[in-house]
């Protein structure tokens, strides 16, 4: 097999559907030649996924369970993964939760278990799955994960997810340290809008949609398959010295002042 990650087994955590970001990531890792574990949480999302890989003609080495709010099913799963799969080369962290009532209004009214779930499966699992996968690094690799312009700007109704994106993109920081002695690299790609089933909990987003549009330097919006090339590059030998970056695949938008 050809390609960038031609020889590379990578787990791809995130498919809920057709529209995931993790799914145009997953589609990207196969065309170079990669061969992908996928972790799932729900029974759903399974079922999508094998529809999906069924009809890609994508034949996974191992598909398995993990919640990522739940350490004996990060545990399992990454056990799972060593046994039957032995040695990774990449990982692919694009997962996100919040309650669809914080997505909206002012950020002021947040929660307090409204801002513990958000940190705890946005933020704090890519620390939790970064350290299950570390010893399956036996030849280094690379961590990829999806954050948003809502780390570093207000973006109206992302509110407690801007924080935890904001989080999240301190932690690739503190990871990069911790495992770049080991090999292994830890990046994000900050992706503009995308439809998907997690941006429909955030109220308002066809405005933002329409925003990029009309304001990012490229004039359009991006999608899921450019994200998937951009997380490749991140993947592959090609990005070996980068670590503790957050990549902007946004049409531009975040360049703007105003
Ligand atoms: P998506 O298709 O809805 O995917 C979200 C995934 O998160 C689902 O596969 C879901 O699995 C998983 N998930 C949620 N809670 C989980 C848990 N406790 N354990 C394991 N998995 C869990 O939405 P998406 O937009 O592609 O989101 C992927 C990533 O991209 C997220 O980090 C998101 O914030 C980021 N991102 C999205 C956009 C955008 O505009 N869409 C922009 C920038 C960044 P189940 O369905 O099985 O629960």
């Amino acid at each position: 097999m050809q390609g960038l990650l031609a020889g590379k087994r990578i787990v791809v955590m995130g498919v809920a559907n057709e529209r995931s970001i993790a799914w145009g990531i997953a589609k990207a890792a196969h065309r170079e030649g990669a061969r992908l574990i996928f972790t799932y949480r729900k029974e759903r999302s399974l079922q999508k996924l094998d529809q999906l890989l069924a009809a890609s003609g994508i034949d996974p080495l191992l598909r398995v369970a993990c919640d990522v709010a739940d350490d004996a099913s990060v545990a399992r799963a990454f056990a799972d993964i060593g046994e039957q799969v032995g040695t990774i080369h990449g990982l692919v962290h694009s997962l996100a939760f919040a309650d669809h009532k914080e997505l909206q209004g002012e950020f002021v009214q947040t929660s307090r278990a409204g801002y513990h779930l958000a940190q705890d499966v946005s933020a704090y699992s890519l620390v939790a799955v970064a350290r299950a996968a570390r010893p399956l690094f036996r030849e280094g690799g690379s961590i990829v994960t999806q954050t948003y312009i809502g780390a570093e700007r207000v973006v109206p109704n992302y509110n407690v997810m801007g924080v935890a994106k904001a989080a999240l993109e301190a932690c690739v920081r503190y990871l990069a340290r911790d495992l770049g002695p080991d090999g292994i690299r830890v990046n994000a790609v900050s992706s503009g809008p995308v439809r998907t089933l997690s941006a429909k909990g955030v109220a308002g987003f066809n405005d933002v949609l329409a925003a990029v549009e009309q304001k990012a330097p490229l004039r359009r919006n991006i999608d899921q398959d450019e994200v998937g090339d951009a997380t490749v590059f991140l993947l592959s030998h090609l990005s070996r010295g980068i670590t503790g970056e957050v990549l902007h695949v946004d049409a531009g938008y975040h360049i703007l002042g105003f």
